[in-house]
């Protein structure tokens, strides 16, 4: 496994799906106040991955993740493409048909989700509190087209049930929507189980699911807005290739 990635799975037929870490560097250009610096250093950190992963510098997709249902097709969406001199487009889950798009989406403490279908198409997906709510999961297969019995997805790490504390109004408002979202903090107070609403809703139609155990609150090799406000994004990602090295 390469040493940029925390965690590393080869999903079959030549498709990986990987974490990456705080050593990967921050690989967001839209973090609050960010200076030119950290922009071309989160560009370099972008190339230096791709270059671990054998990709093509610039050939990654990634999106202006704005905590949506949308999700689209990945195909020139590389971020060194002609286009990126445009702003990508806000959405919250792309696709990948045929997997040949390498595919980010990027996270500190929202759950990144990888998904795999058996015929080789991938998608990757933004999942925090909104986006949970709004179905952008449900969206996600939707678009894939496929059943879910057919899709195996990843859930990478994010914040736990343990630490990601709410008021007790949200906590009652999500867990409307999905059940096993109710939880509370290793303190006593109301909180969010996010991994797990998430691992319900996609078992609960059939698809095959992996769900870290790293909680990126309590796991410092990983960006966390909440321990952490503004030091960066880490990211899930999915692509075809040779198993890294
Ligand atoms: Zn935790």
């Amino acid at each position: 496994m390469t040493a940029t990635l925390l965690e590393y799975h080869h999903a079959g037929n030549g498709v990986h799906v990987g974490f990456t870490s705080v050593q990967t560097g921050n690989l967001a250009l839209h973090l609050e106040g960010q200076t030119t610096d950290s922009l071309e250093q989160a560009r370099t950190h972008r190339a230096d991955l791709e270059r671990a992963l054998d990709l093509s510098v610039g050939s990654t997709a990634f999106l202006h993740q704005v905590h949506s249902a949308t999700v689209v097709d990945a195909e020139g969406l590389g971020w060194g493409e002609a286009t990126a001199s445009q702003t990508p487009p806000a959405a919250d889950a792309m696709i990948s048909r045929g997997g040949g798009t390498p595919l980010a989406i990027m996270v500190a403490d929202c759950l990144p989700v990888a998904f795999v279908t058996r015929d080789g198409d991938t998608a990757v997906a933004h999942a925090g509190r909104v986006g949970l709510v709004s179905g952008v999961l449900e969206s996600t297969l939707e678009q894939l087209g496929v059943d879910p019995v057919h899709i195996s997805a990843w859930i990478g790490p994010a914040i736990c049930g343990s630490c990601y504390e709410v008021p007790e109004q949200m906590r009652d408002d999500v867990a409307g929507v999905h059940s096993t979202a109710a939880s509370t903090t290793s303190w006593g107070t109301p909180a969010l189980n996010l991994p797990r609403a998430a691992e319900t809703l996609l078992t609960r139609v059939g698809v095959q699911v992996s769900r870290s155990a790293v909680c990126t609150l309590e796991d410092d090799r990983v960006f966390s807005h909440r321990r952490a406000p503004g030091q960066g994004r880490f990211a899930g990602l999915v692509w075809r290739g040779d198993t890294p090295a």
